[in-house]
């Protein structure tokens, strides 16, 4: 997936979703605006269950968000002591809250009950406390002693800069790390900014019962994605395919992937390169025409179905298959190139790497009868060993 698409997925999607709820909330207010003094009341239900079930799921930095989106909740609701008023300390809370969102974007998901917690809590303090001190020095810089700084420079400098950095952080951290859970901190940024310079278009119960409730899915989706994913591979799990069996009618095939002599191919190239390889050959796999499903059935096997298809049918699909993972030459960079100098780098270039092949085998079998999806799997299997058996590199059904 290119840095394009990625940035698509996790930032630009998250954020148009969001933007046609708070545009669709906006042309239905009429329907919720009876219900607002219900509403305003939701957040204190709302972020206390998203904070435990963030915990119990291990996702700490939304737990850690939810407290903090309903401490500043009720601070707004005046339910907590008020040092000075909400007005004055708009531009500093605002700007302490970037901070703290632009934190919870490069930190990671660790255990409650470990010193990261600690840290943790450290860190929203100098968050905080960071926001204040660069408003205060703003602040001081464009007192009458220097007049030479225009108002415009203070408010460039004082807001837009640190809110903007934040923002890029933000996006790169989840683009990079590409899971629901950071996708999350571009929403809680992106409505953060919402309310700060839109206060009037929506009350904030109804944008934190939003990001409340956008939580919520993030953390089913990722639960779900952890459950049914594999990770090495971003195939679809074993479990998944169990599942997915449930669902199949009478008239399908299902093929069985190995690859060939991957024991001693991770013995001479190492385990970290069989991964890749893993990687490589799953991301093959999943080109596959005929309407076939890949997942990882475990190791280095794998399994493709093929719902309403017949074995003549898959037979030429799954032969293409085997072929283009044979004639791909796989170009290993040998260890001293990381360390060489450009010159030497240069030419040496040929000697430096090595290109390697690997193949597979596959055994495929027609659902019949009243076999059931294990049974019909285990042909798959003995067709498998057939075509190991037979030399390997072959399809056999
Ligand atoms: P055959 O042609 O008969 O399939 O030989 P093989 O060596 O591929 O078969 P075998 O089942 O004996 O070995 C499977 C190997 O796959 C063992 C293990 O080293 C490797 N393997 C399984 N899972 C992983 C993985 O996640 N990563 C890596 N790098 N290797 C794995
Ligand atoms: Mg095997
Ligand atoms: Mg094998």
């Amino acid at each position: 997936m290119s840095a394009l698409t990625r940035s698509f997925r996790y930032i630009f999607v998250p954020v148009m979703m969001t933007f046609i709820c708070i545009a669709a909330t906006q042309l239905f207010a009429y329907k919720w605006q009876l219900w607002l003094p219900t509403i305003n009341e939701l957040p204190y239900y709302l972020y206390p269950i998203v904070a435990v079930l963030a915990l119990q799921f291990n996702y700490a930095r939304l737990s850690f968000l939810s407290v903090l989106l309903l401490i500043y909740y009720l601070y707004e609701q005046g339910l907590l002591p008020e040092l000075t008023s909400i007005e004055d300390l708009r531009d500093h809370i605002f700007l302490s809250g970037t901070l703290v969102i632009a934190f919870f974007s490069i930190n990671k998901d660790r255990a409650i009950l470990s010193t990261h917690t600690i840290k943790t809590f450290v860190s929203i303090a100098f968050c905080v406390v960071l926001g204040f001190a660069w408003l205060f020095l703003i602040t001081q810089l464009s007192a009458p002693t220097t007049p030479e700084l225009p108002p415009a420079f203070n408010l460039l400098a004082a807001i837009y800069v640190p809110v903007g950095v934040s923002s890029i952080v933000v996006c790169i951290y989840a683009t990079w790390r590409k899971t629901a859970i950071d996708s999350m901190m571009v929403v809680t940024l992106f409505i953060w900014l919402f309310y700060y310079y839109y206060p009037s278009e929506l009350p904030l119960s109804i944008l934190l019962c939003m990001l409340a409730v956008t939580y919520l899915c993030a953390i089913l989706s990722e639960s779900y994605h952890l459950a049914y994913r594999d990770d090495l591979t971003g195939l679809s799990s074993r479990r998944a395919l169990n599942t997915m069996a449930l669902s199949l009618n009478s008239h399908y095939s299902v093929a069985m992937v190995d690859i060939d002599h991957f024991k001693s191919f991770n013995d001479t190239y190492g385990h970290d390169v069989g991964d890749q390889v893993l990687q490589l050959i799953a991301s093959k796999l999943t080109k596959v025409k005929g309407s076939g499903k890949v997942y990882r059935y475990g190791g280095e096997e794998f399994t493709i179905v093929f719902p309403n298809r017949d074995v003549e049918f898959v037979l030429p699909y799954l032969n293409e298959l085997r072929c283009i993972i044979r004639d791909y030459d796989i170009v290993l960079r040998n260890e001293h190139r990381k360390t060489s100098n450009k010159s030497s780098r240069n030419t040496q270039e040929d000697n430096l790497s090595t290109t390697v092949n690997v193949t597979i085998s596959i055994g495929v079998a027609e659902h019949h009868g009243q076999l059931t999806f294990a049974q019909t799997l285990k042909l798959a299997d003995k067709a498998l060993y057939i075509a190991k058996k037979n030399g390997r590199n072959r399809v056999f059904a």
